[in-house]
């Protein structure tokens, strides 16, 4: 199955530069729900201040909706950021009911093209909520003003797909199709997770030189899993044992890094687990220019390790669904197969 751009269905997109000046000044008194490095950029730009401007970070519930039950009467809510921002400002036109439009500022997470959500709560994710934006601004100008390895680590979201469609087809071979444990199996929708590994490898070295089509093809690429997720009612191409062991770590460790690059690290590690030709993934990554080395992202092979040995049973706790992860073995073999999947000879 091939599959091209113009493919892509879902929310409104427009793709340009220096797109938000001329969008607010068309705006009543408006809301900017933001992370800080991209707003300093493009604050000053603005002929037409928010009347309110709300910082984004902490995703749980009780939090949301304090930001929801603070914000006075404004005319529309704009996100401006990365996967936090779009998130919160979601969770804002949900509880509110006032249109949204969606700015984000690096190609790291669909969470521009999905409708709900992702909370962090009870120590897992869980995803709530339903939004559908006016429209999503895809800002080339915004996205190249971010550090260069952001932008790279924007793969992580559509290289899942390598993993999540092997854990899917687990789960359907081992008869575990049944509510809440797992989704049908569906031979074409599952097809599409590996034309998404087609795009991303097509279009990997576009990024890793800084090429706006890289970038544009890679949110396509976000926007048509966001509109499949919701056309599915689950996310079972996209989501699986890579994602796992990312929460695991948050769990673990009580912090996170760039959810994309983690990610990443997750197909790795996962898909090497699975037997499921990990050259792909890595081959993809190190085209993409995505930083892959534990050092690099501040990571310690410790944290990586014990976030593993935490996988089998935070996936049964949080009754996430069935996957690789479920009967995990973590032993000495595991930890080592792990650890050279991460530590490529290069
Ligand atoms: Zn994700």
């Amino acid at each position: 199955m091939s599959w091209d751009v113009s493919q892509a269905r879902g929310f409104p997109t427009v793709y340009g530069r220096g797109l938000l000046p001329p969008l607010v000044a068309e705006l009543g008194p408006w809301a900017a729900v933001v992370q800080p490095e991209p707003w300093a950029v493009v604050a000053p730009t603005l002929e037409h201040p928010p009347a309110v401007v709300v910082e984004a970070g902490d995703l749980s519930p009780a939090h949301l909706d304090g930001l929801a039950a603070a914000l006075p009467a404004v005319d529309a809510i704009v996100g401006i950021g990365g996967g936090t921002a779009m998130d919160t400002a979601k969770w804002l036109h949900w509880r509110r009911r006032i249109p949204l439009h969606q700015v984000p500022s690096l190609p790291s997470v669909n969470a521009c093209f999905t409708r709900m959500t992702a909370l962090r709560d009870d120590g897992g994710v869980r995803y709530e909520g339903d939004a559908v934006p006016e429209q999503v601004l895809v800002d080339l100008g915004l996205m190249g003003a971010a550090p260069p390895e952001l932008v790279r680590g924007g793969i992580g979201d559509v290289l899942s797909c390598h993993t999540a469609r092997a854990d899917w087809e687990l789960a359907a071979l081992a008869g575990h199709q049944q509510p809440p444990l797992s989704h049908p199996w569906d031979d074409g929708e599952a097809a599409m997770s590996l034309a998404y590994l087609d795009e991303l490898e097509a279009l990997a070295p576009l990024l890793a030189a800084g090429d706006d089509d890289g970038l544009r093809r890679l949110m396509e690429c976000h926007r048509d899993i966001g509109w499949r997720c919701h056309h599915l009612g689950h996310a079972r191409f996209e989501e699986g044992s890579e994602h796992f062991l990312a929460y695991a770590f948050e769990h673990v460790t009580g912090r996170t890094i760039m959810h994309g690059e983690l990610v990443t690290l997750g197909v790795l590690v996962m898909s090497t687990l699975q037997d499921n030709d990990p050259a792909r993934p890595r081959r993809i990554a190190d085209a993409a220019g995505t930083r892959t080395r534990l050092d690099e992202l501040g990571v310690g092979w410790d944290e990586v390790a014990a976030a593993l040995r935490q996988l089998p049973g935070f996936v049964r706790e949080q009754g996430l669904w069935w996957s690789v992860a479920h009967e995990l073995v973590v032993d000495d073999a595991v930890l080592a197969a792990a650890h050279a999947a991460l530590h490529p000879d290069r």
